[in-house]
């Protein structure tokens, strides 16, 4: 089966983790600094939290912006759940927003909209969590002159997106945002196994992060309450999580870190074939916005609806490892319980009745490729006759 995603482990990604089990430290050494401070400095961003995964790094950033109970972070449907559990975490309400048909991103009119609704009915979210679906950018600019009228906090899940730019800015420089979240699971761009990322300029934000991210716990004399009882003194000041990476993660994730532009090059590459390879097939091409640089994560196409399962399930069985980012947050068992309904997000529902993800990952190779336009190219036939 050729998946759709899948890591690269070189021998140099393995000798640096090895070093790391041969060291002092296998955790709380000096790799997780470094990796933070290689992935600050590569993207332009004053403050790096590596965490265990993104989905921590979603929460402690929740945490940081002040979200609680009885505030609202709203997000786009079409993305992994995470992006919107992180709000009840926290005890707030959850609620979304329709995504563009044409980019699949969260739609900065459809946002304008539901916000002046909002406003008249005093429930305006205090949390945006703008995701980068597929790796390209959201119309960050237009996003940010709303939460500026309407005072929300931008949370960029860039989970999909890094090593993308977006107006020739590396994602994760904060221009257009409060903070930025990186996902380094495996199907990702660049993998730690497990881990993600919280990037802010902003020094409070990033000093509520450690905190969230470490027990609630400082050592920092000038946080406590009062002064250091001796030298072993540290003090819990707010209830935190243990959400810490590893060592052996962060020499994986530094590792890594060398060949992330490469990794993006390639696969744009891949992109421009399927893009060319694609042009006679009944499908739809992803669209590409003028002033980005997508991280191209996923390439989706889109077929017509009604072969949609078929197309799917013979792929499947001929090896081709196809599949579909995402099922529409909102029709979730979890969310249709608390009121969400089918209906709800009509482009986000017909997007899911029509995406599906393509094989795109470093090491997939032209032969492999061909494979899957073949097969693809079979199945549309058979579906269509
Ligand atoms: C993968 C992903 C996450 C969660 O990442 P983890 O590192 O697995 O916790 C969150 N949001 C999006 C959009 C993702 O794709």
């Amino acid at each position: 089966m050729i998946p759709y995603g899948k890591q690269e482990i070189t021998q140099a990604d393995i000798d640096a983790v090895v070093e790391v089990l041969n060291s002092d430290f296998l955790t709380q050494g000096p790799k997780v600094p470094l990796f933070e401070h290689t992935v600050a400095t590569k993207v332009g961003a004053k403050h790096a939290l590596s965490t265990n995964s993104a989905t921590s790094a979603l929460h402690i950033a929740c945490l940081a912006l002040g979200l609680g109970k009885g505030d609202w972070l709203w997000t786009t449907p079409i993305t992994f759940v995470a992006s919107a559990n992180c709000g009840l975490y926290c005890g707030a309400q959850v609620d979304f927003v329709d995504i563009d048909p044409r980019t699949y991103n969260l739609c900065p009119k459809a946002l304008a909209t539901k916000l002046e609704v909002a406003e008249c009915e005093g429930r305006l979210p205090k949390v945006l969590v703008a995701v980068h679906l597929c790796g390209q950018p959201c119309d960050m600019a237009a996003i940010h002159v709303l939460a500026q009228r309407y005072g929300f906090k931008v949370i960029e899940d860039a989970s999909h997106a890094i090593g993308g730019k977006y107006q020739g800015e590396y994602i994760g420089n904060g221009r257009y945002s409060d903070i930025t979240v990186f996902s380094f699971h495996p199907v990702k761009i660049i993998t730690t196994a497990e881990g993600g990322m919280a990037l802010t300029n902003d020094d409070q934000l990033a000093e509520k992060m450690k905190l969230y991210r470490n027990h609630g716990v400082t050592r920092e004399p000038q946080l406590m309450t009062h002064e250091p009882d001796g030298p072993w003194y540290y003090q819990q000041i707010e209830l935190g999580y243990n959400y810490r990476m590893t060592e052996l993660q962060a020499a994986l994730g530094i590792s890594q870190m060398e060949r992330l532009d490469s990794f993006v090059a390639h696969r744009h590459q891949l992109a421009r074939r399927y893009d060319e390879l694609l042009q006679n097939l009944p499908v739809i091409t992803p669209w590409q916005q003028p002033d980005s640089y997508s991280g191209l994560h996923l390439y989706v196409v889109r077929l017509h609806g009604k072969t949609h399962r078929q197309v799917f399930e013979q792929l499947r069985e001929q090896g081709v490892g196809v599949n579909l980012h995402y099922i529409p947050v909102h029709t979730q068992p979890y969310y249709q319980n608390m009121g969400f309904k089918q209906g709800d997000y009509p482009q986000a529902e017909q997007y899911y009745s029509e995406a599906i993800s393509l094989p795109m990952y470093q090491g997939l190779t032209d032969e492999q490729q061909d494979e899957v336009i073949q097969v693809l190219n079979a199945v549309l036939e058979k579906a269509t006759a």
